[in-house]
């Protein structure tokens, strides 16, 4: 019997699929998942064409992207940088624009294929819901769309031809232990967690600690926002509704387990008692290579896992009492509605405000919860709903710093 790889692969319509050049959206073009998302269409050119490139702030490295991958349109978020990206860009015949509207328009052009979503936090919402309603796939790195509003997304996704392909580690790995299995045979997702650069720190050491200590993630280099995240284990509860809505799992089957070796990317187990894993080196080229795809296999899309060099495998629970905002996840599952965004507003302000030195480390999880015990719970939110919940707790997270 052929398996279903070899069927697939044997596949005329799959072959054409493969072969045809994808054209790319990339949204967060400068950071560090938009870098990675260039160096892997870079390398395969006969694979992808850069259709769209974006970015906040950081104009100069939009435009040396620019200049390389020859876009159609290069954003900016930040209006006062119009003019500068325009200088350098038009001469070359790129189209350049700037602004939220702007971010969310760029999407839904004919040429675009996948768009792959690598802003940072609640910025992601809104281009995520353009390029759905417009059939993009999504190569979904910003697990805030999902945290926000994932009831929305799926509802959206429903009614169309896109589809969402985690570029998260742990999701990738899930979504590969799941190939060929029945959803109803899922014990638990294991989604493994490195524990951040504070695993090993005590309460009272992580109180005041700065900005520059919870930067020195372990094993990842990413982005200041995720790597705070991490330092919380904000990232791993967002990470748990993520799951959630990808893959329709119950909550009470999805639990994060801290991997300090970050080589299982993450497992799943099935109810007659079998573990799949996904193992790999720490590098997020295997995750966006394979979202690119559509869950299909780029060749050295990473380096290889030397399994003799490991000094061994650990896991151990996670600390809810040192890392209160990991147990946000099943308050927000649970309650739903706009618990999740609430969540994450007031995550977004806390993390600005520590980066910035603002306010100590052990501020963040009481301006987190303290938002969500002010900002009025809404059971079924609709999008103009999520707006409003996402300003109004980052107000209150704002003038409660
Ligand atoms: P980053 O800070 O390195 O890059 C963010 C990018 O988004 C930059 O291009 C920036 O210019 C752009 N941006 C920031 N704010 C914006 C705004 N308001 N509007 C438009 N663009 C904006 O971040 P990153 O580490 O690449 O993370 C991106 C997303 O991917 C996050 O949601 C993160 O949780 C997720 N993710 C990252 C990693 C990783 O290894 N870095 C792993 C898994 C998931
Ligand atoms: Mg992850």
């Amino acid at each position: 019997m052929r398996s279903t790889y070899s069927y697939l692969c044997t596949s005329n319509q799959l072959i054409s699929c493969v072969n045809a050049i994808k054209n790319i959206a990339v949204l967060g073009a400068t950071g560090s998942i938009g870098r990675q998302t260039l160096d892997i269409i870079s390398r395969n050119p006969e694979s992808y064409r850069v259709s769209v490139l974006t970015a906040g702030s950081r104009v100069d490295e939009l435009v040396a992207a620019a200049r390389v991958h020859r876009p159609r349109m290069a954003v900016i978020a930040r209006h006062e940088l119009l003019p500068r990206l325009r200088a350098a860009l038009e001469p070359l015949g790129i189209e350049c624009a700037s602004g939220d509207e702007a971010l969310a328009d760029c999407v839904d052009a004919d040429d675009i294929d996948t768009v792959v979503t690598a802003t940072v936090g609640y910025s992601g919402l809104l281009p995520t819901v353009r390029a759905i309603k417009a059939g993009k796939d999504i190569a979904l790195a910003n697990k805030e769309t999902l945290v926000v509003a994932g009831d929305l997304i799926n509802s959206l996704l429903a009614e169309s031809s896109s589809k969402i392909y985690p570029v998260d580690s742990e999701h990738s790995a899930i979504a590969q232990c799941l190939l060929g299995e029945d959803t109803a045979k899922v014990r638990r997702l294991l989604i493994t967690a490195s524990g951040g650069p504070f695993r090993t720190r005590s309460a009272a050491e992580m109180e005041n600690a700065t900005a520059a200590d919870a930067l020195k993630h372990p094993n990842w280099r990413m982005g200041a926002k995720i790597t705070v995240d991490s330092a919380t284990m904000m990232n791993k509860a967002f990470e748990i509704i993520e799951a959630h809505f990808l893959f329709g799992i119950a909550p009470e089957k999805i639990e994060a387990v801290v991997h300090p070796q970050s080589v299982v990317h993450s497992m799943v187990e099935f109810t007659d008692g079998a573990i799949k894993a996904q193992l790999g080196i720490p590098d997020m080229h295997l995750p966006i290579a394979y979202a690119l795809g559509a869950h299909t296999r780029l060749e050295n899309a990473s380096a290889p896992l030397s399994l003799q060099s490991l000094n061994g495998l650990t896991f151990e629970a996670p600390d809810a009492g040192r890392f209160p905002c990991i147990s946000l996840a099943h308050t927000a599952l649970e309650r739903r509605g706009n618990t999740a965004c609430v969540i994450n507003a007031a995550n977004e302000i806390a993390v600005e405000a520590f980066l910035s030195g603002r306010i100590p480390f052990g501020r963040i999880y009481p301006i987190i919860a303290s938002t969500l015990e002010k900002i009025p719970f809404v059971a079924s939110p609709t999008l103009d709903d999520y707006i409003a919940s996402n300003t109004e707790a980052r107000a209150y997270a704002t003038s409660n710093l």
